[in-house]
């Protein structure tokens, strides 16, 4: 008998049709003789429409209150879908994240994970029943609600499988695996069979949403391999594991896109020792998540600081940037939303040189300007005005080979 962590997200269970298929699945595995720990999402677009919400009330947002509201999405779908469960004879019983002993540190909307009890999982394992535990939240150590960040119920679910020893963790959504790219963008996308740690981890840094970022860490970490795949077609998907790639394997891995992130200028600073720390040490101290930096050569004397950072954060960056320009006679401060971070990930990278050279020439030859160059030792990301998108990923998937050759097959439910 094993035990099987299995993550539904939001639109896997975005109306009650959906709720009834997962409960028939839950129930299946159930049936063949495996303990399940169910994670669920909110319903659909939920949270985007709580955080709606909270932007027609009021532009004050404590943390504290936005987490005691945020928490609410889940704990709708766990409910529901424990209903669902009773109705085909299986015996389940719901818990938020608290409740199983999720613990995070005191930072609201962005908590990390620090530790799992998971006792009261275990008992009701122990008594036969399916858990069904809310993604996304926990309890903080100062006895505090706490939410994962966008996409956290991925990170739930690794992290009690971790907790738990299971045996495999399951994460459906609405594609069928891993692909190339995202079907979305590029309808050429392949599905890939399997995908190592270190590979997957690049991509989520990157920005590719179909695995949160902590919840690869947290993979890699406690070794536990991933099953990613569609929970409308139920076909086997992709394996996220250590294994390492193999020589046969192509040096691209995939193209990665963004559009999650903002780019501000900090124009005509002096270049003297110094301002960079003035500003980067307050956008850390209030747990800004700064991405690409780009410094310009100086002319004369002054020189302009590009960073992008995410959307979400930019309310919080924007007072302290403006200050800190303010402090150290900057020009001004330029904000631009319109922007891509179109990334190339493969292993392979490492051993092959000149693929930055090709992603350039691929991109002048189709006309894009790419404002932000950075890299890592399997990784090169480019930010290019958001307008170019698609037409930039797909001229990169197709020049580094990863076309499948026909276009995304499965159902690619509409985000409702
Ligand atoms: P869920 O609600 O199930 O967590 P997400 O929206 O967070 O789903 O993640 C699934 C989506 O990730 C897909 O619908 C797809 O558009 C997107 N995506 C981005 N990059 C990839 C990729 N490389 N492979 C598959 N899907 C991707
Ligand atoms: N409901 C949360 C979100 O939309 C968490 C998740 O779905 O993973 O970000
Ligand atoms: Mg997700």
């Amino acid at each position: 008998m094993a035990l099987i962590v299995q993550k539904y997200g939001g639109t896997s269970v975005a109306d009650p049709d959906r709720i009834r298929a997962v409960a028939e699945h839950v129930a299946f595995t159930k049936r063949h003789g495996d303990d399940v720990v169910v994670v669920v999402s909110a319903m659909g677009k939920a949270t985007d429409n709580l955080l709606k919400l909270a932007n027609d009330v009021s532009r004050t947002q404590p943390g504290r209150e936005m987490d005691m509201l945020l928490t609410t999405g889940e704990r709708v779908s766990m409910a529901l879908l424990c209903m669902a469960l009773a109705d085909v004879g299986v015996d389940a019983m719901s818990f938020t994240g608290s409740q199983v002993g999720i613990i995070t540190d005191t930072v609201h909307m962005k908590a990390k994970i620090l530790e799992v009890k998971g006792d009261r999982v275990r008992e009701a394992l122990a008594a036969g029943k399916v858990c069904v535990v809310a993604g996304f939240q926990g309890i903080s150590t100062a006895k505090e609600i706490t939410t994962l960040g966008r996409g956290g119920s991925d990170t739930t679910a690794v992290a009690l499988a971790a907790a738990l020893d299971a045996d495999s963790c399951e994460i459906y959504t609405d594609v069928t695996g891993v692909f190339t790219a995202d079907p979305r963008i590029v309808p050429q996308a392949r599905k890939l069979q399997h995908v190592n740690f270190d590979e997957m981890l690049e991509m989520a840094g990157a920005g590719s949403k179909v695995l949160a970022l902590r919840s690869v860490e947290f993979a890699r970490n406690h070794n536990v391999p991933l099953h990613v795949r569609s929970s409308f077609t139920w076909e086997h998907g992709t394996w996220v594991t250590s294994q390492e790639p193999s020589m046969e394997d192509p040096i691209i891995s995939g193209v990665v896109t963004d559009i999650s992130e903002a780019k501000v200028t900090v124009v005509a600073v002096p270049d003297r020792p110094g301002i960079s720390a003035a500003l980067f040490e307050p956008l850390a101290g209030a747990n800004v998540n700064v991405d690409m930096i780009v410094q310009n050569t100086s002319h004369d004397g002054t020189t302009d600081i590009s960073f992008t950072m995410p959307k979400a954060d930019v309310a919080a960056a924007s007072a302290i940037v403006e200050r800190v320009a303010a402090e150290v006679g900057a020009r001004g401060v330029e904000h631009d939303a319109e922007i891509a971070k179109i990334s190339l990930v493969g292993a392979g990278m490492k051993t092959s040189p000149g693929i930055a050279a090709k992603m350039f020439r691929v991109l002048a030859d189709e006309g894009i300007n790419i404002q932000m160059i950075s890299t890592s030792t399997i990784r090169i990301s480019v930010v290019t005005p958001v307008a170019d998108l698609e037409r930039a990923s797909r001229a990169l998937h197709s020049a580094f080979g990863l076309d499948s050759g026909q276009a995304y097959s499965a159902p690619l439910p509409e985000r409702k």
